[in-house]
C-alpha cells in the first residue's frame, strides 16, 4: 500500500498458517478457526483491534460477515461460569456464583484497566500469581485461567499477564464471532488485496537459510536453492525456527525457548443441527478438578481438559435447519509421543484418542451420556488431527500451538533488517496476528524508529 515492493514466501501450498482450510470428502474444514475473537461491543468504538485490523489493511469489516456465539462455558466439574458477547451478563454469573469474590473481580478489573498490556516494555508477570492474590477462592482464578490460556498461552499451567489482559479483553469484554464462511472470509480478502497490489506471492516455496554480512540479513535462499534478496525481511514462522534459518550461517548462535504446548482435535462431523441434541452453546472450556491443568501430557493426551466446539451455534440464520453440522473437540497432546508412532499405531492411536475425546466431552454436553449412541449413529465422518499434523503444515518446533514462551514484543532480531511477526511477538490469534504484522509494518519497515 505503501510504494515498496514485496514478495511472499510461503512453504505450505494453502494460505493461513495455524488457521488454514481442508477439504475431506467434499466437505470444507478449518483447520484452526473456533472464534475470531475481539468481535466488537456496539460501545468498543474505533478502538476495537479487529475494527482497527479491517480499517488499515483496508477490508469492509462488514464484509467479513461475522456473526456472534449463543452462549459459551467455563465448567469445572459441579462449577459453571457462563458467557456470551454482553460483558455485564459475564459479570452477573461471576457474582451469582461466586458471591463472596465480587469485589475482587472489580479490583481484578481495575487491575487489567490500569496496566499497558500492549506495551513493547511490558513486564513479564504470572497470572497464576496475580489471580491467587486477588481472590480468596482460588477456583474463580483457575476457571479464568482457562479460556484465556486455551487460546493464547504459549507457557504450560499459566499465562503472562499482557497476554492474559489482551484475551480476557478479547473473549470476555469483547466477545467471539464466526464468519459465515469461515475462515476463507478473512483468507480471501486478503489474498485478493495482496494480488490487487502487486504483491508477488510464492507458494511451495519454503526458505531453507538466511545469509548475512556483519548482522545484516542479506540472501534469503529458498528450499528450492533460489536466492532472494531484499532490502527489509519479516519473518512469521516463529521465533526458533527464524534463528535456526539465520544461525545456519553461523554468525550467530541464539537460541530462544521452544514452546511445548500442542493439541489434539477431533471434528465430529454429524446429520442434523446440534440442538437436536439439546446442544445449544457454543463453545465449553472444561477441566475435571479445582486445579487447572495446561501442559505437555506424559502420555499422547490429556483428557482432565479440554474444549468443546460447535461452530454452527454461532448466530448465523443460515444454520438454521442444517441438515449436518460439526462437533470439534480439542485436547491437550504430546508431541514426541504422536511422532513416535508408526504409521499403523498413529492411525490407531487418533482412533482411540478421538472416542475417549468424544466420550468425555459427552460428559461436559447437556444429556452428552444419554444421546451417545444417537450421536455416533447421526455421525457422518470424523478428521482428527494431532501435533505431528501441525508441526507437518507449520513447520512449528514440537508442533507447539503458540510458538515460544519467549516474546519479542519489538520484532527485533540480532539481524538488523530482520524482524519477526505473528505469535512469536506476542499478539495472539487470528487479530493479533494480522495487528502485530501491522505494527511491524509500520514501525520498522515503513517508519523505522
Ligand atoms: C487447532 C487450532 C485452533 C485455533 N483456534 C483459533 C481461534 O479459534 N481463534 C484465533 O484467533 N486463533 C486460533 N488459533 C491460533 C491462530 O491460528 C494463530 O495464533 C495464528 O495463526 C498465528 O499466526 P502466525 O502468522 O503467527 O503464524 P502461523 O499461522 O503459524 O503461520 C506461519 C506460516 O509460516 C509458514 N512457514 C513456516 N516455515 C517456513 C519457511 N521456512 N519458509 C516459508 N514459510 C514458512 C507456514 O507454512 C505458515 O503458513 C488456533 C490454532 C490452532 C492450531
Amino acid at each position: 500500500m505503501f510504494g515498496k515492493k514485496v514478495i511472499i514466501l510461503e512453504k505450505h501450498f494453502v494460505v493461513g498458517g495455524l488457521n488454514s482450510f481442508f477439504a475431506r470428502k467434499g466437505r470444507k474444514f478449518d483447520v484452526g478457526l473456533h472464534a475470531v475473537t475481539n468481535f466488537p461491543s456496539p460501545n468498543s468504538g474505533k478502538a476495537s483491534p479487529l475494527l482497527r485490523a479491517c480499517r488499515q489493511l483496508r477490508i469492509p469489516f462488514d464484509s467479513l460477515k461475522l456473526y456472534p456465539q449463543s452462549t459459551s462455558r467455563i465448567s469445572f466439574g459441579s462449577r459453571d461460569i457462563r458467557f456470551n458477547n454482553d460483558f455485564d451478563f459475564f459479570i452477573s454469573e461471576i457474582e451469582k456464583n461466586f458471591p463472596k469474590e465480587k469485589d475482587n473481580f472489580q479490583a481484578l478489573l481495575q487491575k487489567m484497566d490500569a496496566f499497558d498490556a500492549y506495551s513493547v516494555n511490558v513486564p513479564d508477570l504470572s497470572t497464576r500469581g496475580i489471580l491467587s492474590n486477588i481472590f480468596s477462592d482460588p477456583l474463580l482464578g483457575e476457571m479464568l485461567l482457562c479460556p484465556t490460556c486455551y487460546y493464547g498461552s504459549a507457557q504450560e499451567n499459566d499465562i503472562d499477564f499482557a497476554t492474559f489482559v489482551m484475551l480476557f479483553d478479547a473473549i470476555f469484554k469483547q466477545g467471539l464471532a464466526r464468519p459465515n464462511l469461515g475462515i476463507r472470509a478473512l483468507l480471501d480478502p486478503l489474498v485478493e488485496k495482496i494480488e490487487e497490489l502487486g504483491v508477488k506471492r510464492l507458494m511451495n516455496s519454503g526458505v531453507q537459510k538466511i545469509n548475512s554480512v556483519h548482522g545484516v540479513a542479506t540472501e534469503i535462499i529458498l528450499e528450492s536453492e533460489e536466492i532472494f534478496t531484499a532490502d527489509q525481511i519479516i519473518s512469521t514462522c516463529g521465533v526458533v525456527e527464524t534463528e535456526e534459518l539465520f544461525n545456519s550461517s553461523k554468525l550467530n548462535s541464539t537460541q530462544s525457548e521452544e514452546g511445548k504446548f500442542s493439541v489434539i482435535e477431533t471434528i465430529s462431523v454429524f446429520a442434523g443441527e446440534p440442538s437436536n441434541f439439546g446442544w445449544n452453546e457454543t463453545i465449553v472450556f472444561y477441566n475435571d478438578s479445582e486445579k487447572f491443568r495446561y501442559e505437555q501430557p506424559k502420555g499422547s493426551i490429556d483428557l482432565s481438559s479440554g474444549v468443546i466446539c460447535l461452530p454452527e451455534n454461532y448466530q448465523d440464520p443460515e444454520n438454521e435447519g442444517i441438515k449436518e453440522a460439526r462437533l470439534r473437540i480439542t485436547n491437550p497432546a504430546n508431541f514426541s509421543k504422536w511422532t513416535s508412532f508408526n504409521h499403523e499405531e498413529y492411525k490407531r492411536e487418533k482412533e482411540q484418542c478421538a472416542s475417549q475425546m468424544r466420550d468425555k466431552a459427552f460428559s461436559y454436553l447437556p444429556n452428552g451420556g444419554v444421546q451417545k449412541n444417537d450421536f455416533l449413529s447421526a455421525t457422518l465422518m470424523t478428521d482428527t488431527f494431532t501435533p505431528r499434523t501441525i508441526k507437518k503444515y507449520t513447520h512449528h518446533a514440537n508442533g507447539a500451538l503458540y510458538g515460544s514462551p519467549q516474546k519479542s514484543r519489538t520484532g527485533t532480531t540480532p539481524l538488523k533488517n530482520l524482524f519477526l511477526a505473528g505469535t512469536d511477538q506476542g499478539y495472539i490469534g487470528i487479530v493479533g496476528a494480522m495487528l502485530g504484522g501491522i505494527a511491524v509494518a509500520n514501525n520498522r519497515i515503513l517508519r523505522p524508529v
